[in-house]
């Protein structure tokens, strides 16, 4: 198995490292063969000045009926029988990304608690970074995409001493709403039981957290992107190297399996669903016409790719995942 220690990880100029995804399940023994069960949940690569990794945090299942719930019954019904989601549930990665900035290691969101009843199969991000080579504990800015479960989970675990000395960059919008005396009046019914939760993570946290306007920089060829619908005050990013330019989306674009073709469609998980939808196309529609490198949080590990137009829709053409050495 190829690990990084953080040594190399900062240093290397690789254009494209590769560990391995994370399986989770338990390893089958095949002519003799016991390979492991799991393996080392990331995969970098050189973006211009910048080393990224994407860092596996496991996958969770959330009910198939919350996707497309504003589609044609009969349309959305042959829509996802065409693509074999036929269960009632669909299955998401959970994709925390690690950039290399040169002079700090930044982490964007952290993934989902471990020991979730609700996500078992989540919760690894610690265990990832280790396989790279970082602690918690080296991480120099934490950025917040929003503040779900699936998103500040790792944070809320290890706040104090996990991230030990992490900045905590959150969109201003988005601490104002989730950190207001009312906040669980004003959040969806099913994410406001982790408003306590959450407040008392920011006020152990205190002056770590440190809330950002649209557009602020985060770090050199790094700053936020104001892309509200999902939540209020949700932020995406944008990275810029030269020529390159690369966006991560949060969960701006949060399904692989139907926002790119239909991008209209709604998920029950954006708070705003109209708004969300709106943003949802102008961020697919600037991807397309800029040639974004695009990475989506929850998209099949490690979730890299373009999105091109295709006819009044679009579609999602996942990048080679690139061995190296
Ligand atoms: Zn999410």
């Amino acid at each position: 198995m190829l690990v990084f220690d953080r040594r190399s990880f900062l240093t290397s100029t690789a254009l494209g490292t590769v560990a391995s995804v994370c399986s989770g399940g338990p390893a089958a023994a095949i002519g003799g063969l016991d390979p492991p069960s799991e393996a080392a949940g990331l995969y970098s690569f050189t973006f211009g000045d910048f080393r990224i990794a994407p860092v596996c945090d496991g996958v969770f299942h959330l009910p198939m009926d919350s996707i497309a719930v504003n589609a044609d019954a009969n349309e959305r019904k042959a829509y996802l029988h065409s693509r074999q989601m036929t269960g009632d549930t669909v299955q998401l990665q959970a994709t925390p990304l690690l950039i290399n900035a040169g002079d700090k290691l930044i982490l964007i969101d952290t993934g989902v608690a471990p020991g979730s009843d609700w996500a078992p199969k989540a919760g690894r991000l610690v265990k990832s970074l280790q396989h790279a080579g970082v602690e918690p504990s080296d991480i120099d800015t934490i950025v917040l995409s929003h503040c779900h479960v699936d998103h500040v989970g790792g944070l809320q675990a290890a706040a104090a001493e996990g991230f030990a000395k992490a900045e905590i960059i959150i969109s201003e919008t988005e601490f104002d709403l989730w950190n207001s005396p009312d906040a669980a009046s004003k959040v969806p019914e099913w994410a406001a039981e982790g408003v306590p939760g959450l407040q008392t993570t920011f006020a152990e946290l205190g002056d770590r957290i440190h809330p950002v306007k649209d557009g602020a920089s985060i770090a050199p060829g790094v700053s936020a992107l104001a892309t509200p619908g999902h939540t209020p005050g949700h932020m995406s990013l944008l990275i810029n190297s030269g020529s390159d330019a690369m966006l991560v989306t949060g969960d701006a674009i949060t399904s692989v399996h139907v926002a790119f073709e239909h991008p209209e469609w709604q998920i029950i998980w954006d708070h705003d669903r109209d708004l969300g939808a709106k943003t949802r196309a102008t961020l697919l529609d600037r991807a397309a016409n800029e040639k974004l490198l695009v990475i989506g949080y929850h998209y099949p590990f490690p979730g890299l790719g373009h999105v091109v137009k295709d006819g009044t829709a679009y579609r999602w053409l996942p990048a080679d995942w690139v061995w190296d050495g």
